[in-house]
């Protein structure tokens, strides 16, 4: 049997941390896709070409440390528009998805575009100003120099550029049951992600 869950949504509404809740609660594989866009984009910076860099992506290429710096999120929402990489992502991501036993991925166009036939999907989200909040304390919290402002402004600009490209916007699947954790614990987020998904595992088994 092959169980697949989709999380989807914005920049710190708490999706990293469900699915690897999710994750080790159904013991499933998790993929983070945003970290194969980051990759990308930490490459561009680095002056290669996007699509190149898209197609001689390398899994190790995800293990580089320096991929969640908000200049390496910037430049991944940026190549993130170009469908050519996107398409270029497609295939490490399916067959990551299609492991034995399943699998979570994580990401903007899992539930849409990567595993429409995800058995679970969700859309966790929260308000610009919570998710600014939480990422600016984490940015302080490593010893980066920044402001709420700039953090702010730079959460709304990636949500604009991801939600209004042409190619895989994010947007949540028609059969995606929301999580807006504004107001919730990660606790409480976490329990409530792994009621949804296990009511679809309930389902099928
Ligand atoms: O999730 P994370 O913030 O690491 O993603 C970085 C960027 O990668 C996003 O802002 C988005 O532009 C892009 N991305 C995407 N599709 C995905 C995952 C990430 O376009 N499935």
């Amino acid at each position: 049997m092959r169980f697949l869950v989709a999380i989807d949504g914005p920049a710190a509404a708490g999706k990293g941390t469900i699915s690897k809740a999710v994750a080790a609660h159904f013991s499933l594989a998790h993929l983070d896709t945003g970290l194969l866009y980051r990759a990308v984009g930490a490459k561009v910076l680095a002056g290669a070409d996007p699509v190149e860099a898209a197609k001689a992506l390398t899994p190790e290429d995800l293990q580089v440390d320096t991929l969640r710096t908000a200049e390496v999120a910037q430049a991944a929402s940026r190549v993130a528009v170009d469908a050519q990489v996107r398409q270029c992502l497609v295939d490490f991501q399916r067959s990551f998805a299609g492991r034995d036993g399943g699998a979570v991925l994580d990401g903007r166009d899992i539930g849409t575009v990567i595993c429409p036939d995800a058995q679970a999907k969700l859309f966790v989200t929260a308000s610009a100003e919570t998710r600014a909040e939480r990422r600016y304390l984490e940015l302080i919290g490593k010893g980066h120099d920044t402001t709420r402002e700039i953090v702010l402004a730079d959460v709304k600009a990636r949500d604009a550029r991801d939600a209004g490209r042409a190619e895989a916007p994010m947007i949540a699947a028609d059969d995606a049951v929301f999580i807006d954790t504004s107001a919730m614990s990660i606790e409480q987020a976490v329990a409530r992600a792994i009621e949804i998904v296990n009511a679809a595992y309930t389902a099928q088994n």
